[in-house]
């Protein structure tokens, strides 16, 4: 006998649109459409239903799934006391998936419509990697920028909408990301007026003064969707092709900043405060960072699966020591939340199987992560005097990763954007690790600090000749 699945506690007919939502992927699905979800069961908001939409050719086989199936996603939790099911109803239509977005447009130019929000990835927001700013010489910018009224981005989308509003007298809409970027709205609210600065200044000042992009903290680990999730669905009787998994845990933390109005999420869950910047520095520094330590010495050594990382004595280890003792004290305080007890929560959701979160996703990109979720814990605790052994070690194992083989002398594929220059920097600090942290793009002012520098070249030297779990059992017999 199949399991029961949990249907929408509402009449969707009595739904209306309030909100488009821009790049349909798995975690908007796991997250926002389910907080909205639960809301309308109380049967209060109904006029904050959702539209969807894309930019990408991609997402047009995403809305014909979708469509299929009456815009309903499959829901389903990995809680390892009981895996269950649901439909969520919260989204009425996905918008036409074509170039020059003519739909989108007309949509967010309704004024029924009062947010617009977006995952479209942290690469989506036109950043350039060397100042941290806005791009405005990207070719995709160049592109909307040269026809506004044909865009290819979310965000000339964005403008086109906010343009028609404005001249038909219409209040702009909220524009409120979801991504997982420090500072999502400061960054969007860039993105969307710098590329209004390139077509006229005058609606770049408009945008700057008149529309407005709350920060947000989001959280949920939502895997990719494989055959293992479309098994799952099966075993619910569902014939999905895009069902989506998540674990039970699920956070928001939003900045009340809506002047068109919002739904009262406070109902469901969602956190208003103005200290957003405090939750987001917590969760990079102790989640992502956590991630951070136990995903390469689990690369290095062979291990597939983020649980199988956990469960290993010696990475386990290492997390504790390196969170407890170089990044937990000078996370500053966050309102309402005893930061031991949030790391302890972090560790069990780590360690949950049903996740099966891969360790090789978690050494995705580590040139665009380690300057966000490692160096700035180190400089943290060498400022208080303290040292940073282990996020020294940590530096070092990522370094030895990079060199492209395992313990086990297994070749680990290119898994970072810039990966043939870093394999080639990591193999060459293999005799002179101060060429690892040259990389000023990512160490700073850090690769000039003796005592880091030659922490960092101990822990090198120690992988290369001893492997990882030596080296790990050398430092953890280290008293603090
Ligand atoms: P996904 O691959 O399922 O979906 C990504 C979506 O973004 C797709 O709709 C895609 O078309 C769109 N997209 C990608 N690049 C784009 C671009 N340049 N312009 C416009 N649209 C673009 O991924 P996901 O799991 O839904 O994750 C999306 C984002 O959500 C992440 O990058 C992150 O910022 C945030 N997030 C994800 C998780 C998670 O565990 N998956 C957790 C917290 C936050």
């Amino acid at each position: 006998m199949t399991a029961s699945v949990h249907l929408p506690a509402y009449d969707r007919s009595a739904l209306r649109p309030g909100i488009v939502h821009i790049g349909l992927g798995n975690f908007h699905r796991a997250h926002m459409a389910v907080y909205l979800d639960d809301l309308f069961a109380l049967g209060v908001a109904q006029d904050w239903a959702i539209l969807g939409a894309g930019v990408r050719e991609g997402d047009a086989r995403m809305r014909d799934a979708l469509k299929a199936q009456d815009c309903l996603s499959t829901v389903i939790e990995l809680d390892p006391a009981g895996i269950t099911c649901r439909r969520i109803g919260a989204m009425l239509d996905f918008l036409p998936v074509e170039p020059g977005n003519a739909s989108l447009i007309a949509a967010m130019a309704d004024p029924g419509i009062r947010i617009v929000s977006l995952t479209v990835t942290e690469g989506g927001y036109f950043i350039n990697a060397a100042t941290g700013a806005f791009d405005p010489d990207a070719p995709e910018i160049r592109a909307d920028a040269a026809a506004p009224d044909q865009p290819g981005t979310a965000f000339g989308a964005i403008l086109a909408a906010l343009r028609a509003r404005r001249a038909a007298g219409i209040a702009p809409f909220t524009v409120m990301s979801c991504d997982n970027l420090p500072g999502n709205g400061h960054v969007t609210r860039a993105a969307v007026a710098g590329l209004a600065r390139l077509i006229d200044p005058a609606l770049a000042d408009w945008v700057e003064t008149h529309v407005a992009f709350p920060n947000g903290m989001v959280d949920r680990i939502t895997p990719a969707t494989g055959p293992r999730e479309r098994a799952m669905a099966a075993e619910f009787g569902l014939d999905d092709p895009v069902p989506v998994t998540c674990e039970p845990f699920r956070q928001w933390v939003l900045e009340d900043y809506f002047p068109a109005g919002r739904p009262p999420l406070e109902q469901v869950g969602v956190t208003f405060t103005p200290h957003v910047h405090a939750y987001e520095l917590m969760k990079l520094r102790i989640l992502n960072g956590g991630h951070a330590i136990i995903a390469y010495p689990g690369g290095l050594m062979d291990i597939e699966y983020v649980h199988e990382a956990m469960a290993h004595p010696l990475i386990s280890a290492l997390l504790d020591k390196v969170e407890r003792e170089e990044i937990i004290p000078y996370v500053p305080p966050v309102p309402e939340t005893d930061i031991a007890a949030y790391y302890d929560l972090i560790r069990s959701r780590f360690s949950n199987p049903e996740v099966a979160d891969t360790e090789r996703r978690l050494c995705l990109d580590g040139s665009n992560r380690q300057p966000k979720f490692i160096v700035p814990s180190v400089r943290d605790a060498l400022a208080a005097g303290r040292g940073a052994r282990g996020l020294a070690l940590v530096s070092a194992i990522w370094c030895r990763y990079c060199a492209g083989t395992s313990d086990s002398g297994t070749l680990i594929a290119p898994n970072d954007p810039n990966w043939d220059a870093l394999q080639a920097l990591a193999r060459a600090a293999r005799s002179d690790p101060q060429v690892w942290l040259g990389q000023r793009q990512i160490y700073g002012e850090l690769a000039d600090h003796p005592g880091f520098a030659a922490d960092f070249a101990h822990w090198l030297f120690s992988l290369w000749a001893q492997g990882t779990e030596t080296t790990l059992r050398s430092y953890l017999a280290e008293s603090a």
